[in-house]
């Protein structure tokens, strides 16, 4: 029997479309991805599953946890039905006084694709098949810029306008941008049982559970290193990234 592991790799993506952009994977590409995991016996955790081996410190081997922000119309017509074939769980972060719309809220950087984000009835129908709905603010704001009223506004009207429309509370947030403060973080603590950072790594046990680390798949998209998800040396390949992210940007959105 495998030991279990103080580390689990929790995948970022956003959209799946055939840009290329830093933001967006091929449906083919995606596929493979996740063929390759179910093909090795991965398991896609629930936030529940998720949070209780946080609790425990250790993770069971060949676990892993998924995540898609902003919530495009392209998750449902490439994603979803490949997740349903693997049997894969994931959580969606939406924005939600967006859905239905396009991804040019105010804050939006030029060179992203622009393309129509799910409406209700969507994510009804993924939620009813067992994907995580979850808040990724109102607006898209930069959080760390607003009042602490509007941060508290973005951050917790969000879970109600999810939980009106979808029937269910949302449970997870992912912060626009991995932009955190203090307050943001506070906030988002007392109101979800997880937050979802854009922090480059492996999710530990030592990461708080309204900060969990993740990895863009943008670094994931040479086949040999998304077969290393299970690999030590991922981690140093990442642990370089980031470093190099930092020197580069300061930060990435
Ligand atoms: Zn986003």
């Amino acid at each position: 029997m495998n030991a279990h592991s103080p580390r689990v790799p929790i995948l970022t993506y956003h959209a799946l479309d055939e840009s290329g952009s830093v933001v967006s994977i091929s449906p083919a590409l995606f596929r493979a991805q996740m063929e390759f995991l179910r093909a090795n016996g991965w398991r896609a955790l629930s936030l529940d599953e998720l949070r209780a081996s946080h609790a425990r410190g250790a993770w069971e081997p060949r676990t892993f946890a998924l995540t898609f922000d902003d919530g495009f119309t392209n998750f449902f017509e490439h994603a979803f039905p490949v997740l349903r074939e693997c049997e894969f769980t994931a959580i969606v972060f939406v924005i939600a006084d967006w859905v239905g719309k396009t991804n040019d809220w105010q804050s939006q950087l030029a060179w992203v694709p622009r393309h129509p984000l799910m409406n209700w009835r969507e994510l009804r129908t993924i939620a009813d098949a067992g994907i995580a709905i979850g808040a990724h603010t109102l607006s898209h704001p930069h959080l760390a810029r607003l009042s602490a009223m509007d941060a508290t506004r973005e951050i917790v009207a969000c879970k109600h306008v999810i939980a009106d429309q979808i029937g269910q509370d949302a449970q997870a947030f992912a912060y626009p941008y991995g932009e955190m403060s203090r307050d943001a973080e506070a906030i988002v603590a007392q109101h979800y049982r997880a937050g979802f950072s854009t922090q480059l790594g492996f999710a530990t046990a030592q990461n708080r559970a309204s900060a969990f680390a993740r990895i863009d798949t943008y670094y994931l998209r040479q086949p040999q290193f998304f077969r290393a998800l299970a690999s030590g040396w991922l981690e140093w390949y990442l642990c370089a990234r980031r470093w190099a992210r930092q020197l580069r940007w300061g930060k990435s959105g």
